[in-house]
């Protein structure tokens, strides 16, 4: 390990270099303007891939290219895919960037660039990591497999069918993946878990046109009325979820699991000061962070019905509707939820209203066991290179492209992020600490270590 250890910091400048390389090109997936720019990144990471020995494809899809490389194969040894995307959000407002967001530069440590963080300079360090191995070693202690994209930013779509069509190509023991945060800075962080979503669109018909409200209020179902009814009637004032069998498949918090989420350094009183609330709310019984991660929540994401202009107008209004979100946790199908809302609809709909409810997206939960080897091997390398065990966290939110390796592939992906809480990804002055990024690399290559200790295991 010496020697690559060595290699790495004879190299740190070079490596750094290359990043702002990177990061100078305008690969901004959304402005359709910038498409021979999504083609020169994609390039030059295929340069990167060619110059260290892996075999590289660059593969032409309907939008953005994939790149895809591979270690040459050796048996018995465990096989990694890395997914990073090489695509950057837009950079609007332009006034707020202190440099321009296509010039990388260095201030206090830290490199100032679109992409920085998300997710360039983190996709970077498994490709230097790599590197390093190849130099030093001749060869990786995994088979090792990349696949990025340019389109992360717009919704992977063409990614999402090339998994499909593609599982032997991108079969695997483990994906990697980082493209997120650090619990706190110098404090990795292993995400396990991340929710689910099921969406729908809840819409009522009353009346054939809207009435007056005196002389028809009190004869008819208002539709508006209806809707405050039924909405109040899906979740209790406990915060518990009212629909015909939600509860039965929801994976409950080891007691383990809940001693480790209140082990986590989280200041709740910031939390709520920070969203300008007096008070936290939610289903009794769990904490904020049990509530935020790993317990299903019911919202209401949008309302319209009647009158919506300036003083009053006394209707009593058509139509009625509602956009709904549920989000789930593990073992919950987001195609039970659409049937057991329906069931309830049915109960607590009033007579006089016509009821439509419209599916929209759906995604599952996913839910990574910490008894993961390699999990484990993965704490193991963190550990070293930060000096510091990872926390064990989870995400309130979906990240598709995960649900769609574990649903093409049959693999979890280990999400491993290098970032920062403040990084401002997606905003104004996108950052990305250069001692982050050599910490990460030197992270990487300890990942692709303990992950080739598992051979066999
Ligand atoms: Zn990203």
């Amino acid at each position: 390990m010496a020697t690559i250890d060595q290699y790495l910091e004879t190299h740190a400048q070079r490596f750094e270099q290359e990043l702002f390389d990177l990061l100078r090109i305008p690969s901004i997936s959304a402005d359709t303007t910038r498409k021979a720019d999504l083609r020169r990144a994609a390039e030059a990471l295929a340069g990167h891939f060619r110059r260290i020995g892996l075999a590289v494809e660059i593969i032409e899809g309907d939008g953005p290219a994939l790149v895809y490389a591979q270690s040459p194969r050796q048996e018995g040894l465990p096989t990694v895919l890395v997914y990073g995307h090489y695509d950057v959000q837009p950079v609007e407002p332009l006034d707020k960037w202190t440099t321009p967001p296509f010039e990388p530069t260095v201030r206090d440590g830290k490199v100032f660039a679109r992409g920085a963080a998300d997710d360039k300079g983190q996709l970077l360090t498994h490709v230097k990591s790599a590197e390093a191995w190849m130099a030093v070693e001749g060869r990786l202690p995994v088979n090792l497999k990349f696949i990025l994209e340019g389109e992360e930013e717009v919704g992977s779509s063409y990614l999402a069918k090339f998994i499909g069509e593609n599982r032997e190509k991108l079969a695997c023991d483990c994906i990697v993946i980082s493209d997120g945060n650090q619990f706190a800075p110098g404090q990795p962080a292993i995400t396990c878990g991340l929710r689910g979503i099921a969406c729908f669109e809840l819409i009522l018909k009353g009346p054939n046109r809207d009435l007056h409200s005196g002389s028809f209020g009190g004869t008819v179902t208002n539709p508006a009325n209806a809707l405050a009814r039924i909405l109040a009637a899906l979740i209790d004032a406990d915060g518990v979820i009212q629909l015909p069998g939600f509860h039965d498949d929801v994976l409950p918090l080891s007691p383990a699991e809940r001693e480790q989420l209140a082990g986590l350094p989280f200041d709740e009183d910031h939390y709520m000061r920070d969203l300008g609330l007096t008070a936290l709310a939610g289903e009794r019984g769990f904490t904020t962070l049990e509530r935020r991660w790993a317990r299903p929540t019911f919202d209401v994401c949008g309302l319209t019905s009647g009158y919506q202009g300036e003083g009053a107008k006394t209707i009593i209004p058509a139509v009625a509707s509602a956009k709904l979100s549920f989000r789930l946790v593990p073992r919950q199908d987001p195609h039970k939820i659409g049937p057991a809302l329906r069931e309830k609809l049915a109960e607590v709909c009033p007579p006089g209203i016509a009821m439509e409810l419209v599916d929209m997206h759906g995604t599952a939960a996913v839910h990574l066991s910490q008894d993961n080897p390699f999990m484990q091997a993965a704490a193991k390398a963190l550990e070293h290179a930060f000096g510091a065990p990872p926390v064990f966290t989870r995400e309130g939110g979906s990240i598709p492209i995960v649900s769609k390796f574990a649903q093409g592939l049959g693999v979890d992906a280990l999400l491993l992020g290098w970032g920062q809480d403040d990084d401002n990804a997606h905003s104004p002055n996108e950052k990305f600490s250069l001692s982050d990024f050599h910490r990460a690399i030197r992270a990487s290559v300890r990942l692709w270590e303990e992950f080739g200790r598992l051979a066999g295991a």
